[in-house]
């Protein structure tokens, strides 16, 4: 008769396995550059891997070399420093290792009953972002998934607060204010709420203005407006609104003001931008993904609250089974946001953090915008570049003159196919354009100059 613990009892198997996968964690964290690696159609997979689960198993080597001879090389390393597309990850070697470490462990990330020590830990991590933003002691929140689920918990919780405030449903439909430079998210986050987006007009800049805000509202506001969408760091644009006129105008209307610093929130660690975000320690919420440009694995995004008290109401799951966990007045990360059950996935990033310091992430993110500023010098030096936006932080779109969308398609899947870089294109009022996102520290001048030589 098999032995049913067989899968659960450190075995010798089970150590050769370990020895592997170590080893191969190890090496993958000391290649650099690592190879950018790049996409398989499905039939070639089938040909290369075949069929991967079976009754009997593989065993664990042969499941780990299929992993690496084929799998991993199917899919793109995030931290090459010539991924440039979307926006990047660049995890230090202390966040990723403590990754390593956090998945060994077996923590049930909700509650403090279950997960004191790393809430407390995740919660100190939360107070850096917190500070740097300029939030009260009081604030607080959680990290969740991404910035999709951060954006989507965070406007739950501000229809939760503007209801019960209310005392009752508003005559007219629910409604949100933002332009159409906020992330998708906003947009899913709306269509999952079923609540409306009065459309708020950008500047030549792609920002929200005060202005321009009030002037929606005059237009479109019903009884139903309860919070406004600010960006710090837009993802296409890399702009950030002006979000001291609209705290201004959220504080007049009454209405929550969130702010979606997802990828753009790290510069508050940055001095040479940090003005840029003035008005950013008024509002009611934020998010920021350390996932992006602060240097953490996926996937994390950080939510806080200025009263979280307001989140919880909305987001604390009531039942007989979790009674145990709730009433004693314990800050459980699962109260803040739409989930229960999560990985303690603040703790990779609070690892980094606790182990470098906060100089050291001032300096690396002070780094990728200087980075930033002398590709934008060498794009603007080049005859045959444009730079389309005027970014405050680290995007660059880029027009190549005499290129239409299909150029700068094919030129990119070259890119990609040679393995030299990473960069898809985009559309920057209706005309295709390429982008670059810079948030790798170890993205250098040369790195950005040998791209933009094959767009010659
Ligand atoms: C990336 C991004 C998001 C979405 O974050 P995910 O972590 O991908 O879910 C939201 N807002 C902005 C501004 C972003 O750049």
């Amino acid at each position: 008769m098999p032995d049913p613990t067989s899968m659960h009892r450190y075995s010798d198997e089970t150590e050769r396995v370990a020895q592997a996968a170590l080893a191969y964690a190890r090496e993958r964290l000391r290649l650099h550059p690592v190879p950018l690696d790049g996409p398989r159609t499905a039939a070639e997979l089938e040909a290369a891997a075949g069929q991967t689960i079976t009754p009997a198993g593989l065993g664990g080597d042969a499941a780990l070399r299929l992993f690496a001879d084929v799998l991993a090389r199917a899919t793109v390393s995030v931290d090459n420093p010539r991924y440039l597309a979307f926006i990047p990850a660049a995890p230090t070697q202390a966040a990723t290792l403590f990754d390593l470490v956090v998945a060994a462990s077996s923590v049930y990330g909700g509650s403090w009953l279950e997960a004191a020590g790393a809430t407390y830990a995740e919660n100190q991590a939360l107070r850096w972002v917190a500070d740097l933003a300029g939030l009260p002691e009081t604030a607080g929140g959680c990290f969740v998934q991404g910035g999709t689920v951060g954006n989507l918990s965070a406007l739950v919780a501000a229809r939760h607060a503007f209801l019960a405030a209310r005392g009752g449903r508003p005559h007219g439909r629910l409604q949100v204010a933002a332009t159409d430079e906020v992330h998708s998210s906003i947009v899913t986050a709306a269509q999952v709420m079923d609540v409306d987006v009065i459309a708020v007009a950008t500047d030549a800049r792609g920002r929200m203005t005060a202005a321009a805000l009030e002037a929606a509202l005059a237009e479109g506001a019903g009884d139903g407006l309860f919070a406004a969408v600010a960006t710090a760091g837009t993802t296409n644009l890399g702009v950030i609104d002006d979000l001291a006129g609209i705290a201004a105008v959220c504080d007049r209307r009454g209405i929550w003001f969130h702010v979606d610093a997802a990828y753009g929130g790290a510069g508050l660690a940055a001095p040479s931008v940090r003005d840029r975000f003035a008005g950013i320690e008024r509002c009611d919420s934020f998010i920021v993904d350390p996932h992006k440009w602060l240097f953490a694995p996926y996937d994390c995004c950080a939510l806080v609250y200025r009263r979280p008290e307001l989140a919880r109401a909305a987001h604390a799951q009531h039942a007989g089974y979790l009674e145990a966990i709730q009433g004693g007045g314990e800050w459980n990360a699962s109260d803040y946001a739409v989930h229960l059950s999560r990985r303690a996935r603040g703790l990779p990033f609070w690892f980094s953090l606790a182990a470098h310091g906060t100089d050291a992430y001032r300096d690396a993110i002070e780094h990728t915008l200087t980075v930033a500023r002398a590709a934008r010098a060498d794009i603007e030096s080049r005859p045959y570049l444009e730079l389309v936006n005027d970014p405050d932080l680290t995007v660059l779109c880029i027009r190549r003159t005499g290129w239409e969308a299909d150029d700068y398609r094919a030129w990119g899947a070259r890119l990609l196919e040679e393995g030299t870089a990473f960069i898809t294109p985009t559309t920057v009022a209706g005309e295709a354009v390429t982008r670059m996102a810079i948030v790798n520290p170890r993205t250098t001048r040369a790195d950005i100059a040998a791209i933009l030589d094959t767009m010659a």
